[in-house]
């Protein structure tokens, strides 16, 4: 598969109509610019969603649209807000912790439906039996909200749609956000869009509030005993970030091989 193009949009229309009769699979690789810690490039979540998709196509075929910088996020709930260490009265939404220096750019949720509808509403159009929405943005309305858009399609159009998130356990490092697992992708991906001089040097704890850096396992449970993240991404390296890409696209195939139609 290694000698085929794999970006869409440098695909001339008849290999494009190859595409849609060969694996007739497109996907369009989703994340968010959002605050990922003082270490970390905003653009992280869509450059893992894209380096996993194209590690797909690579194996299953098919045409890999440009990733979108777009994501969504909402308010968060006093529970929510206590698990990670706030008193709950804060009003805050997504990663957009009251510490940061810069916002996120998180769009209304209806904007980001519409938005991705239509990507995916383009690629139906076109012929390609299977859209994948290859998502890097673990926030719970973006993931209903692709789930979403992947039921109405698949019933409304002749295609099948598919949400598929990229994020799983066992990689090697707790999934989170802006933790250990994230940093270390970064690193493999985009070198320059990490520093980690940026936080605290070791044996300093990193507290969740000050860093906004929070764990899936935080999110839902509660964090540890002084609400300080877990999956230090002072101990990222270049080489987990690839094993965790690797282990990511693995998984991704395996539940993607029930779901595509041929
Ligand atoms: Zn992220």
């Amino acid at each position: 598969m290694n000698d085929h193009k794999l970006k869409f949009e440098e695909m001339l229309p008849c290999e494009l109509l190859n595409q849609i009769k060969g694996a007739s699979i497109a996907y369009i690789p989703i994340g968010s610019m959002e605050w990922h810690g003082p270490h970390m490039a905003m653009g992280m979540d869509t450059a893992h969603a894209y380096a996993v998709a194209l590690g797909i196509a690579e194996r299953l075929g098919g045409a890999v649209l440009p990733p979108l910088y777009v994501g969504t996020e909402k308010k968060r709930s006093p529970e929510t807000l206590k698990k990670i260490g706030f008193s709950g009265d804060e009003k805050i939404t997504g990663m957009d912790f009251p510490n940061n220096t810069v916002k996120s750019m998180y769009w209304p949720e209806e904007l980001f439906r519409t938005v991705i509808q239509q990507q995916a509403r383009f690629l139906c159009d076109m012929g390609f039996q299977n859209v994948v929405l290859v998502n890097g943005h673990g926030a719970d309305n973006q993931i209903m909200v692709l789930e979403q858009i992947a039921q109405e399609l698949s019933s409304s159009t002749n295609s099948r749609v598919i949400a598929q998130f990229v994020l799983f356990e066992g990689s090697g490092a707790g999934v989170g956000h802006a933790g250990l697992l994230e940093t270390a992708v970064m690193q493999a991906l985009v070198p320059q869009g990490v520093d980690i001089t940026a936080l605290p040097e070791k044996p300093e704890k990193l507290k969740n509030t000050e860093f906004a850096i929070v764990d899936s396992e935080t999110f839902s449970n509660g964090g540890n005993d002084d609400n300080t993240v877990r999956y230090d991404p002072r101990d990222a390296t270049v080489a987990l970030g690839k094993s965790i890409i690797q282990y990511e696209v693995e998984h991704c195939l395996k539940e993607l091989m029930l779901k595509i139609e041929r």
